[in-house]
């Protein structure tokens, strides 16, 4: 078949009346001119006709055919079926970029979920306004009281005497965001303590009661402490909510966005922070012992005790994020030398 129509010789404007021979076999003939090339028809560029511009054909060595007729060539090519139809051609013609644009967008994802948003959220976390991790602290508290908590089985006057030690360890530490506040109750789970983002550290009766001496259970407690000097729990929960906007923002769900940032609190005081933060929160616990007591080595006992009595499953917040308690311990008892 003959197609009738113009052509360009390379980069040049000068136009010149052509023919384009369509060979059954896939082969192509240019007779433009003096010129005559021979193609294979997979080795040709397709340009689909756009508007009433002609549909054009690049030959690899730069010359450019342009039908008079569209439909016919592109008949010509869908009757053929060259293996270049213009739909594979074109993915074939772009996979580069769309793999490209894949991977940049993952690796731009993954970047903002493992350091942007963590940079962000440590940022944002001390910007806000005291108002804000006060609410959330007494909501999760509620939330908790209402869900997990019964209230404590301790004396008023045991809950004080730990209250006032709790006080005279104050003397140590750094300024805090908040002035820790202890409070009691009583959980199915066993020995738990719990620092929520007002300064509220929730200790469970069945810690209390697994600490052999007082310095013993303010190990946990200081570590407790340790989370709030270090914003932890804002940051957590300005992370999952920045999670969920950003969720929000990619998948158009905004459903419950506000109900998030409470359940990012409860879940954030039930089941702890990142192994960094643990980390964090035990040397700040572990420089404490030493200035109060000369000595980690309560702390040590407590992880000891913990792994006695409990159950893997139910790891207390204190516990959580490190998968080698052996290793905390150490890091611990190191400090000492
Ligand atoms: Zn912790």
């Amino acid at each position: 078949m003959i197609i009738q129509g113009t052509c360009h010789p390379p980069l040049s404007a000068e136009r010149l009346v052509a023919e384009l021979e369509l060979i059954p076999d896939g082969s192509v003939t240019l007779r433009c001119g003096e010129h005559t090339g021979e193609w294979a028809m997979d080795a040709l560029t397709f340009s689909e006709p756009l508007g009433s511009l002609p549909a054009q054909i690049t030959f690899p060595d730069g010359w450019l055919f342009k039908a008079a007729e569209n439909q016919m060539l592109a008949d010509w090519i869908q009757a053929h079926g060259t293996k270049r139809s213009l739909w594979i051609y074109r993915l074939e013609r772009h996979w580069l970029a769309i793999v490209a644009s894949l991977v940049f967008l993952i690796v731009l994802g993954a970047g903002t979920y493992r350091y942007g948003i963590p940079a962000a959220s440590h940022i944002l976390a001390r910007m806000l306004p005291q108002a804000v991790p006060e609410y959330i602290g007494e909501t999760v508290l509620e939330t908790l009281d209402e869900y997990l908590f019964a209230p404590s089985q301790l004396d008023e006057q045991e809950q004080w005497q730990i209250r006032d030690r709790f006080a005279l360890l104050q003397d140590n530490w750094p300024p805090l965001p908040f002035e820790p506040k202890i409070v009691f109750r009583s959980w199915q789970k066993g020995p738990n303590a719990f620092a929520l983002s007002d300064g509220t550290i929730v200790v469970t009766d069945s810690l209390v009661a697994l600490a052999t001496t007082p310095a013993e259970l303010e190990s946990v407690l200081l570590h407790e402490v340790g989370h709030l000097y270090h914003q932890h729990v804002m940051e957590a929960v300005v992370q999952s909510a920045l999670l969920s906007v950003s969720v929000a923002l990619l998948t158009g769900e905004n459903s419950g966005l506000a109900d998030n940032l409470t359940g990012a609190g409860v879940f954030i005081a039930s089941s702890g922070y990142s192994r960094d933060a643990e980390r964090e929160a035990d040397s700040f616990a572990a420089e404490q012992m030493l200035k109060q007591y000369g000595t980690t080595e309560p702390m040590a006992a407590m992880f000891h005790r913990f792994m006695e009595h409990g159950s893997d499953s139910e790891l207390p917040e204190w516990l959580q994020s490190h998968p080698d308690l052996n290793q905390r311990i150490e890091a611990v008892s190191a400090l000492e030398q």
